[in-house]
């Protein structure tokens, strides 16, 4: 399909998503429509709150604007006959119009600049956001920064470096977060997909809809496509329905059109039940990198106290004690630990006025009511591991089960 009729059809299928507006004003632009293209720059900007994609689209904006004004001051010497001079006229009038709304929209542009929004998109987490996950981390540059580096390398040696990796574990221990680290990483764009993105309840759209989030990140090269409880997507087909089964083998024949050195797309999906994903997703190709992400060990947790508290109004924690006190928790587990203590503290200030920091005690306290949520996840998975660890696909997590056995 021609580029720009895809475009548009991007933006039909996202009208609030201003990368969308923002290519197709580039093309507009580069084709010498150059009003159309202002306009979509408008629209880019109106529904945009990502700082580093709004400083793009205001740069092309004035190069677009200028161009258009220098178009004008040329267009206004064209008329060679009558006929030609009314038309011309009626054009330039309907251009001076379109000008004069332009620039009362750039006077804003300039002079405004939008309140500075907390946008997540723009903060770039890495590696070292991520606590513990040492041997984890360790994979990924392997086998996936590396690759994505050296594409050259891979070339040389006729590898084609396609394939995803599916992440799989307990909830809260880290999936999503070590992707999205990934992908500040590589220094790639960061495209999380859900099922609920995708499905639709016409036949064909939720086809068409996977389709287009591959197409758009291959657009925006480089990027990481994650998507979550892939299960959801690629459920055992025994299991799955009619409408279900077109999804997965879209699903599969995009994964399978990519070549990572080429295409700089990498794939990677996560899932709180690996049993459930199709095995068909798991072949060759395909998701053929499974790697479990266990609840983080006590030196792990140690960190993630650490790196959550750093930002709180909070004196002397004693965070060996609470990695030692913290078994089997996840990082989530954590997170929800500091917010009730720090909730504790805050009601008993409001109460009797005395400002305090939150200190170890308010955080035994808070988690002698807690519950670490991975142990149900890891008795569920030892079951699996017992009846139905065909082909040693579950072998991590055996480990981990094995090491722990006196307390699961
Ligand atoms: P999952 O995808 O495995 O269900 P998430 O990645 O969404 O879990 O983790 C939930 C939250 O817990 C994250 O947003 C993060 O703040 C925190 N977290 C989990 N694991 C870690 C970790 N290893 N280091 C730092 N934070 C973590």
């Amino acid at each position: 399909m021609e580029k720009i009729k895809w475009l548009h059809q991007m933006v039909e299928q996202s009208p609030q998503d201003p990368q969308a507006h923002y290519w197709l004003a580039k093309e507009q632009a580069e084709s010498g429509n150059l009003f159309e293209a202002v306009q979509s720059l408008s629209t880019a900007l109106s529904c945009c709150e990502d700082d580093e994609l709004r400083k793009e689209i205001i740069q092309e904006l004035s190069i677009v604007s200028m161009n258009l004004q220098n178009t004008e001051s040329t267009q206004t010497a064209v008329p060679t006959s009558l006929q030609e001079e009314a038309v011309e006229a009626d054009y330039l009038v309907e251009q001076k119009d379109n000008l004069s709304l332009l620039k009362t929209k750039l006077k804003v542009i300039d002079g405004e600049e939008k309140p500075k929004t907390v946008n997540k998109k723009s903060h770039h987490i890495t590696f070292e956001d991520v606590a513990g996950l040492e041997d984890l981390k360790k994979t990924i540059t392997l086998r996936i920064i590396s690759p994505f580096y050296n594409k050259g390398l891979f070339a040389k040696f006729k590898k084609k470096s396609g394939g995803g990796v599916l992440l799989y574990g307990p909830p809260g221990c880290g999936k999503t977060f070590i992707a999205r680290a990934t992908a500040g990483e590589c220094k790639a764009n960061f495209y999380p997909v859900h099922i609920t993105d995708i499905i639709d309840p016409y036949i064909g759209v939720s086809e068409r809809n996977l389709k287009g989030i591959f197409d758009k990140a291959r657009f925006q090269k480089p990027s990481i496509m994650f998507f979550d409880e892939v299960d959801t997507i690629g459920f055992s087909r025994s299991k799955s329905s009619a409408t279900h089964r077109g999804i997965i083998d879209t699903f599969l024949s995009e994964m399978e059109g990519i070549d990572t050195s080429t295409d700089e797309v990498l794939v990677m999906a996560a899932t709180n039940t690996p049993w459930d994903v199709d095995n068909a997703l798991k072949r060759p190709g395909r998701f053929d990198r499974l790697i479990f992400v266990a609840p983080p060990d006590e030196e792990a947790r140690k960190q993630i106290f650490q790196l959550k508290l750093s930002d709180r109004y909070a004196e002397n924690i004693n965070v060996e004690l609470l990695a030692q006190k913290t078994e089997f928790f996840s990082g989530a587990d954590i997170e929800n630990v500091i917010e009730i203590a720090s909730e504790n503290v805050l009601s008993e200030i409001l109460t009797t006025g005395n400002e305090r920091p939150l200190n170890t005690d308010d955080m035994l306290e808070a988690l002698s009511n807690q519950q670490p949520s991975t142990l149900d996840w890891l008795r569920t998975a030892k079951n699996y591991v017992r009846y139905s660890n065909q082909g040693g696909l579950y072998n991590d997590i055996e480990k981990y089960l094995q090491k722990h056995s006196r307390s699961i």
